[in-house]
């Protein structure tokens, strides 16, 4: 596997494994991009963007569900579609390998994601979910959760529904919406906290596809450099910045499972 990449990315692949052997405290963020490679769309990538076709300000806010909840729910229903059938690929497995082993060693390594899919679940991470969850719904008005285990009925039954006719609550009557953190609204809070602690005390942040724009999670690596650590970003199109100490400008899953290959050996 490393014979296919470049001499410079071999070395900096190793000076990173390295690293990161030595360190015991690992903070891991995930966007979009980890999840590219089991055919999940990212939300910017220029080519297979969700964003291509809709607006942002039409579908991913509070504002837009009250003002046209259909369209934003129908939305989701056919994210759900697409991601309903897809599978971890070798960088969620990677990263559970890595947890796994850390069991047994020195290290924590701790996983925080902005992703709203389950792949890392599905792969056997634990992981904190900073934006919510796709395969949750909850009510828009009294926030009560609604049919919790969408996903879990999925798997079971194949009972899921991707229907685009709104749900109203059983309690208020108020419309249906995913349980994900639109743009304006705030994370929850015992998450944010997690990944604050993690980010503020860890030796080593790795940052994997993620375009570190939506803030406040594109702030974490910021808190953790302030806190002394070292930053790595994984993205074969990195972000424009001064605070990485090594980039890896390649696809996460060729780079992670080398990681694990030199991190076990090392
Ligand atoms: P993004 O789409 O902004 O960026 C994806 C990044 O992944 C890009 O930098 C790209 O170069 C990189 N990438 C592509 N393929 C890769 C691969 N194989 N390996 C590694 N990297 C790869 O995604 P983001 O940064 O996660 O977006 C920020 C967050 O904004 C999202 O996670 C989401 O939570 C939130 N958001 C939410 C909604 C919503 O539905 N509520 C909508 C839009 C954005
Ligand atoms: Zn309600």
């Amino acid at each position: 596997m490393l014979a296919e990449l470049s001499p410079a990315l071999i070395a900096e692949v190793k000076r990173a494994a390295k690293l990161l052997a030595a360190q015991s405290r690992i903070c891991i963020l995930t966007g979009a991009g980890i999840s590219a490679e089991s055919g999940i769309p990212t939300f910017r990538d220029k080519q297979t963007g969700l964003w291509e076709n809709y607006g942002v300000e039409d579908l991913a806010t509070p504002e837009a569900f009250m003002r046209d909840p259909e369209l934003v729910w129908s939305w989701y229903q056919w994210r759900r579609q697409i991601v309903a059938d897809k599978v971890p690929n070798p960088a969620h497995h990677a990263l559970a390998q890595w947890q796994y082993h850390a069991q047994t060693s020195e290290q924590e390594v701790i996983l925080i994601t902005q992703n709203v899919d389950d792949l890392h679940e599905q792969a056997g991470s634990t992981v904190t979910h900073l934006h919510g969850h796709l395969w949750r719904n909850r009510c828009g008005q009294c926030e009560i959760p609604y049919q919790d285990q969408l996903r879990a009925s999925y798997d079971g039954q194949d009972t899921v529904s991707f229907e685009d006719e709104l749900i109203t609550c059983p309690h208020c009557n108020g419309y249906i919406r995913p349980d994900i953190v639109w743009f304006g609204e705030t994370l929850p809070a015992q998450a944010w906290e997690t990944a604050e602690k993690a980010a503020a005390k860890c030796d080593v942040f790795i940052s994997i596809g993620t375009s570190r724009l939506v803030y406040p999670a594109a702030g974490l690596s910021q808190l953790a450099k302030q806190s002394g650590a070292q930053l790595i970003e994984i993205n074969p199109d990195p972000t424009p910045n001064t605070i990485v100490d090594i980039t890896l400008a390649e696809k996460a899953g060729i780079i992670l499972p080398l990681f694990i290959e030199e991190i076990t050996s090392l």
